[in-house]
């Protein structure tokens, strides 16, 4: 390991600092653009003629969302004999970013054995340590049927307008195909990144090329399927839009199959080893019984910087998250010791690069510039060999990313790129407004609107309920908490928002909300303790994760319980077993 010296570490911190300014854009989450804009929202994976009757009918509860979030949800729900709910789900099955990802290459770069739930239940042993999203998807949907979810599902069904009835203490659904479900509970699990974004670029609808989202994958266009090579595009100029985690896995599958490959990059991704293997039967078959939880909370303990004696995942994850870098230390001598740990880790990224990538001019413009908090990190072991083959080409924006679309392709510096296939692998709305990325606007009581309640951004009780949507659950990580393995944390939320319902159901509460002063003591916690990686995203350059460096009231309530998502499931846990539902209003039966 590199120790740096003072001044190295003055000129690193110069040039992050650098690297952020080129990159900060005033519009922020506003430079984006929806894929219903530009007609790229079409479902390549569903049947477009699917009729059915509409449904009209009482639930106890509605379970937006059919991915790992819904799916969660309603598994809890069955385990605890709650089984007159609906699953209302825009795709045509179970998945959610698994339903819609099939793109080449895609897989899931956490371990296999966490990332997967209820293993043990199922008796599933996946076959490599990271999935690919063909074995992920085809678990989603043993799932289904495992736990009896096909039964509740509606698919390809939207919700067009969801209102309370403050009377009756119930929700009042009404979806797309015709369906009124009344319930009592609705649980929010739409997706935390289920809504796609394009890149922002002026006149973006001038490419006359074929272009599509990384989401809407076309296999017609390029041939092949998630399981095989692409097989159209020998003769095709490909270019991509983005360098983060699709486009790390997908640049390799492009750069066999394509003529040509330009890849846009607006920020280089760091890019750890991968360590792809196959997973050893008797090693598995030999785990003790609970071993899944106890894996499961290792990683995240490790991955935030918690320190527990054992590593049990032991991968680059948790070699490079192990000490959390973002933390206020109390002595000078500590907070120099966590900006070389940070160095360190970032250092070793870049020095990878240098040993991979041959042309040196291309090692330098794919080495990211940045503390290792500041971006999602990525593993892989073929993206970067990738750029050594002579058809692969980096086209990189100097931080200013693809502003100008011409018919023919990008144009960068006044260099026209023509193209005959644009990708957008541009990502996902994660931080904007729930209302947003729904699709509909709830209507609480007295008609007032999710909307105008939260026109400031997120007003909650533990990221969980809100005060005037009474039984209006969220599963999201604003206001809640985070996990680096995104399931873990829908496992704890999913548990607690199931767990609340059950309670309802049988302490006979027709209706629970949030108090607003609750709420903004809620608020008040999360900022308080915050302080530490708010002051450390401030060096950060922009990304989803602090809101494309915007600084309003909508980023600041966009808050995270800070520290690991284990503290976070203990104060939920400790709330709930106080059993006084404190900071709530109930309504009970009469
Ligand atoms: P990201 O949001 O991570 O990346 C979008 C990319 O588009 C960035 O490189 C961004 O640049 C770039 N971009 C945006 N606008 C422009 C522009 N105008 N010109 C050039 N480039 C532009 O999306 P991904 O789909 O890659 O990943 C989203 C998330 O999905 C991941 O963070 C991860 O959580 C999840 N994921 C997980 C995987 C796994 O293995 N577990 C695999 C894939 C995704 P910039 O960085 O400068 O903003």
């Amino acid at each position: 390991m590199t120790r740096p010296d003072p001044s190295t570490r003055a000129e690193v911190k110069a040039r992050y600092e650098a690297e952020r300014a080129k990159r900060v854009r005033e519009e922020g989450l506003g430079q984006y653009h929806s894929l219903s804009e530009y007609h790229l929202d079409r479902d390549p994976w569903a049947d477009p003629d699917f009729t059915r009757e509409p449904i009209t009918e009482p639930v106890d509860v509605v379970v937006l969302g059919g991915g790992w979030a819904g799916m969660l949800a309603a598994i809890n729900l069955t385990k605890r004999g709650i089984d007159n709910f609906r699953i209302v789900e825009k795709a045509a099955d179970f998945g959610g970013t698994w339903y819609w990802n099939r793109y080449p290459g895609c897989m899931c770069d956490v371990d296999a054995t966490i990332y997967l739930p209820l293993l043990e239940e199922t008796d599933y042993m996946p076959t490599e340590k990271y999935a690919s999203a063909s074995e992920i998807f085809g678990y989603c949907q043993l799932l289904g049927r495992h736990f009896g979810l096909y039964e509740h599902a509606l698919f390809q069904t939207e919700v067009e307008s969801l209102t309370w009835d403050d009377d009756a203490h119930r929700w009042d659904l009404v979806t797309q195909r015709g369906d009124h479900i009344r319930t009592q509970f609705f649980i929010s699990a739409g997706g935390l990144m289920h809504k796609a974004k394009l890149p922002g670029i002026d006149g973006i609808e001038r490419f006359a090329g074929t272009a599509f989202h990384t989401t809407r994958w076309d296999y017609e266009f390029t041939g092949g399927s998630p399981t095989e090579p692409m097989d159209r595009l020998a003769d095709k100029v490909v270019g991509i839009i983005g360098t983060g985690a699709t486009s790390v896995q997908l640049v390799p599958q492009l750069a066999r199959a394509a003529k040509e490959v330009y890849v846009f990059q607006r920020t280089p991704s760091a890019i750890g080893v991968r360590g792809q293997q196959p997973i050893d039967d008797s090693w598995f078959r030999s785990l003790p019984p609970g071993w899944q939880q106890e894996r499961t909370r290792n990683f995240t303990e490790v991955v935030t910087g918690n320190q527990p004696d054992r590593d049990l995942v032991d991968d680059g994850w948790t070699e490079a998250m192990r000490t959390d870098t973002q933390r206020i230390p109390p002595t000078e001598e500590e907070r120099t010791e966590l900006e070389t740990i940070d160095f360190e880790v970032m250092e070793a990224m870049r020095r990878r690069v240098d040993e991979i990538v041959q042309d040196p001019e291309t090692a330098d413009k794919l080495k990211p510039w940045y503390g290792k908090h500041c971006k999602r990190l990525c593993f892989h072991d073929e993206y970067l060999p990738a750029f050594n083959r002579p058809n692969v080409h980096i086209v990189d924006t100097d931080g200013r990313g693809v502003r100008e679309m011409a018919a023919a392709g990008p144009v960068i510096d006044g260099t026209e790129y023509p193209l005959d296939l644009l990708i957008f692998a541009s990502g996902f709305e994660i931080t904007t407004g729930l209302v947003g990325r729904l699709g509909f606007d709830p209507v609480g009581r007295g008609g007032q609107r999710l909307s105008e309640r939260w026109h400031d951004g997120t007003h909650s009780l533990h990221g969980v309920l809100t005060a005037e949507f009474p039984n209006f659950f969220v599963v999201s990580f604003i206001q809640a908490g985070f996990g680096l393995n995104f399931v873990h944390f829908l496992s704890e939320s999913t548990a607690h928002i199931t767990g609340l319902i059950d309670h309802c159901l049988s302490d006979g509460i027709e209706s629970i909300e949030a108090t607003v002063e609750a709420e903004d003591a809620w608020l008040q916690t999360l900022w308080d303790r915050s302080g530490a990686i708010a002051g450390y995203n401030k060096t950060c350059t922009p990304s989803y994760g602090n809101s494309e460096g915007a600084r309003t009231m909508l980023t600041a309530r966009g808050a995270v319980f800070p520290g690991s998502l284990m503290d976070y499931a203990a104060h939920l846990e400790q709330w709930r077993a106080t059993g006084t539902l404190e900071g709530t209003r109930v309504v009970r039966r009469e």
